[in-house]
């Protein structure tokens, strides 16, 4: 029987990416369910060409449309933010494939892992908000958690070399993003159109700016710590422009462990699909004699404050992440609205946790969207106080 999957945020840039894997996969795999927030028409594009079972739309605002686009579809229209979770819960679901962007794909994730469902994640800030949660869950029910952001499946794949007790350190690379070579005085002007000219990557404006800034890179320590069970002390950032090594596993006899690959996310997003196999592709190969040449260099921790949050929020533990993640997407929300400069994000995200609001003990998601909706209120009040 088709391995049966469902895609949480099909319309964004990993989901369109997923429906040309699975496409290109064959028979042994199926659509079940689809999801976009508002982009109802490339929604209806997508269930015409794919057949789900389900399609869904967490705005309300634009059920209706849908309702009107897929009328003459064998198809069951689902509403609200509710409505990612129930596709997670779904017994017509086998793999939960949640390319979603931000906190908000955090309820979907938990209900897939309790289900004991497989769930190839992409969508990272439930991982960095909650990851201790839901690899306790993913345990608990037997539900495998497989990375879909790139530099972690590296990992995961490089891991296979050896066992867990073997490993030293795991070494993430970053591309270093649009302003990799500027100093903190450059980066207090740059504009929103410069912050979004990824030099390699094409993805969604939120991630964008979180490379830009290196934030991803903070997140992607916390998201490597959860999914690996690996303090982050073992967990080193290298900056590789040319985005061809995609992260190293450090063994304890000295052995580096690296995957390397042409930067494009077909491949993770296929090999959380396939795996244990590994089968052809539609990603192009990689000709290393082209490339000619790879380079490595330490992250500029001084224009790149995140980098060292990301740590320090990592040991706080408790509802530090979830603070230190939704102070980040509302700065970024204000920013990509062109209401703050870039500069203002970071700035703006270590005031929220300098006001200290980390809770510990039994955290569950009640104590951790309390946390997050206490974070967007604060970045709201610091922008109008200080009328930024
Ligand atoms: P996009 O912005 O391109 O797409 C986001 C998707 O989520 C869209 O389908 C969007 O719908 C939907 N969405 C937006 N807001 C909500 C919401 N509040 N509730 C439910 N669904 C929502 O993002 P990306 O594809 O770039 O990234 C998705 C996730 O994957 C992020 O967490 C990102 O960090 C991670 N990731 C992305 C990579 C990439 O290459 N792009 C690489 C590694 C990780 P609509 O289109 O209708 O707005
Ligand atoms: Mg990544």
């Amino acid at each position: 029987m088709a391995k049966r999957i469902a895609i949480l945020g099909s319309t964004g840039s990993v989901g369109k990416k997923a429906l040309q894997v699975i496409d290109a996969l064959g028979p042994d795999y199926a659509v079940i369910a689809l999801s976009a927030h508002s982009n109802v028409e490339l929604l209806a594009q997508q269930a015409r060409r794919h057949k789900p079972k389900f399609v869904a739309v967490t705005n309300t605002d634009y059920a209706e449309q849908l309702r009107e686009l897929v009328g003459g579809l064998d198809v069951e229209v689902l509403t609200g933010p509710e409505s990612l979770v129930e596709i997670s819960k779904s017994e017509e679901v086998d793999i939960v494939l949640t390319a979603v962007v931000g906190a908000a794909g955090l309820p979907a994730a938990l209900a897939a892992v309790r289900k004991g469902k497989r769930l190839a994640i992409a969508n990272k800030e439930p991982l960095v908000i909650a990851g201790q949660l839901l690899t306790r869950e993913a345990k608990k029910n037997g539900s495998v958690i497989l990375p879909v952001d790139s530099e972690h499946s590296a990992i995961f794949q490089a891991m296979r070399a050896g066992n867990r007790r073997e490993v030293r350190k795991i070494i993430l690379t970053a591309s270093g993003g649009p302003f990799k070579d500027a100093t903190i005085s450059d980066i207090q002007n740059v504009t929103l159109e410069q912050t979004l000219l990824h030099p390699v990557w094409d993805m969604g404006p939120k991630i964008t700016v979180d490379s830009a800034t290196m934030m991803n890179k903070a997140f992607e320590i916390i998201e490597a710590s959860f999914l690996f069970d690996m303090p982050v002390e073992q967990i080193e950032v290298l900056v590789h422009p040319e985005s061809i090594v995609h992260s190293l596993v450090e063994f304890v006899d000295g052995s580096v462990i690296a995957q390397l690959a042409v930067p494009d996310m077909c491949l993770p997003i296929q090999y959380a699909l396939t795996y244990p196999e590994r089968v052809a592709g539609i990603g192009e190969g990689l000709r290393l004699d082209e490339i000619g040449k790879l380079t490595f260099e330490r992250p500029n921790l001084e224009t790149f404050r995140a980098l060292s949050l990301g740590y320090k929020v990592a040991k706080a533990g408790g509802t530090e992440a979830a603070v230190f993640n939704a102070a980040n997407e509302t700065a970024v929300q204000e920013f990509l609205a062109g209401k703050i400069r870039f500069a203002n994000i970071i700035e703006l995200v270590e005031s929220v946790l300098g006001r200290n609001h980390n809770a510990r003990g039994g955290i569950g998601l009640e104590e951790l969207f309390e946390a997050d909706a206490w974070a967007r209120r604060q970045v709201l009040e610091l922008i109008h106080q200080f009328q930024i």
